[in-house]
């Protein structure tokens, strides 16, 4: 984590800032280590840091980072600008896309005109794209898990369960083997209701030829997974076999453009390509993917538009759908690791409609 903070600090030139504020939750725990709900990060030239916390994590903070811990009573924006204004530094840095407005007002208000403050970029959701060995056995060990809780619940379902004890009892498997919580909160649709692709599980109880959609990740040691999966109880109707083939295909096409150097958006590209062969690319309504880590969506976006060159190391997911409103969706979703020559898929989960 000193070598993240060093990282970190070597962009400080581009600004000239003498240090940044860290307040967003999950940036500062990939700098300090620290998990608390209450955490800023005061980051000074040369990788320093000194992590503000309040006193219920007292304990936690000091057992958890190496930093320097400061607990203070009161708003940890305003014992940061006394930091900056007691060593008399002249500018300091903050999250631009995480600093509220009056977050930034408490802050401006506490320096008094000492020091200025510069907003500054995703500088740190960029260097979290790329995951460390130690990052990437972690993603690893939630993505096995994650499928393993799946496994673990299809293999009960029968017809006439409720799509809200299903989304339930996989966020049961999760916990059992060991999950902290689900990464996100797990999507369970049944029949037409699969063309919604962020939908709550509902006391619907799903019957004989529904279309069955499941999206689950598990969060475990901090790190997401994220798989999406389709079942059927029967047979579904020969439009939805024919989205499901080219879904697949495209999924699968999608895969295949990952590599290291490769656009973003190309390996989108690649996707709705095979999606326009079938009529279907205006029924895919979101992009390709997303990275993924210590939070379920992080950066890059595969999109259209996301021009981020693939790296080796980047964990991301692979997620086509198709949508169509009184029939129903398809959307197959895995996580894949980006190495030099292509990818790893780590979802070991089969990409078959899961006949039940
Ligand atoms: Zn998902
Ligand atoms: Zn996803």
């Amino acid at each position: 984590l000193d070598a993240r903070r060093l990282q970190t600090t070597a962009r400080f030139a581009e600004q000239k800032l003498d240090a940044l504020i860290i307040s967003y939750g999950p940036n500062v725990r990939y700098l300090t280590g620290y998990t608390g709900s209450n955490g800023l990060l005061l980051l000074f030239v040369g990788g320093q840091g000194v992590l503000f916390t309040d006193p219920r994590y007292a304990i936690q903070a000091a057992r958890e980072t190496t930093c320097k811990v400061k607990v203070v009573r009161g708003p940890l924006l305003v014992a940061a600008a006394k930091a900056i204004a007691a060593k008399r530094l002249k500018r300091a840095g903050f999250e631009q896309a995480r600093l509220s407005w009056e977050g930034h007002a408490m802050l401006s208000k506490a320096l008094a005109r000492k020091a200025v403050l510069e907003p500054v970029g995703g500088w740190i959701e960029e260097q979290r794209m790329v995951k460390s060995s130690e990052e990437i056995e972690a993603i690893r060990r939630s993505v096995l898990l994650n499928s393993q809780a799946y496994v673990n619940t299809m293999k009960n379902v029968r017809p006439g369960v409720r799509e809200s004890e299903l989304a339930a009892e996989l966020e049961y498997q999760m916990r059992r083997l060991g999950a902290e919580k689900p990464a996100f909160e797990t999507i369970v649709a049944s029949g037409e209701r699969t063309a919604l692709p962020h939908a709550h599980p509902t006391a619907n109880r799903i019957s004989s030829n529904d279309l069955l959609l499941v999206d689950m990740g598990a969060s475990l040691e901090g790190y997401s997974s994220d798989m999406t999966r389709m079942a059927c109880l029967g047979q579904p109707a020969a439009k939805l076999k024919r989205m499901y083939k080219a879904v697949l295909e495209a999924q699968l096409a999608a895969k295949d453009a990952v590599r290291e150097n490769v656009t973003a958006a190309r390996v989108d590209a690649a996707a709705r390509k095979i999606l326009k062969g079938y009529g279907l690319d205006q029924a895919f309504v979101h992009s390709t993917g997303h990275g993924l880590g210590l939070e379920i969506h992080e950066l890059p976006r595969l999109g259209k538009r996301d021009k981020t060159r693939l790296r080796a190391g980047m964990a991301v997911t692979i997620e086509p759908g198709v949508y169509v409103e009184g029939l129903g969706g398809i959307r197959i979703e895995d996580t894949v690791l980006v190495t030099r020559n292509g990818c790893e898929v780590l979802t070991p989960t089969p990409k078959e409609l899961l006949s039940l």
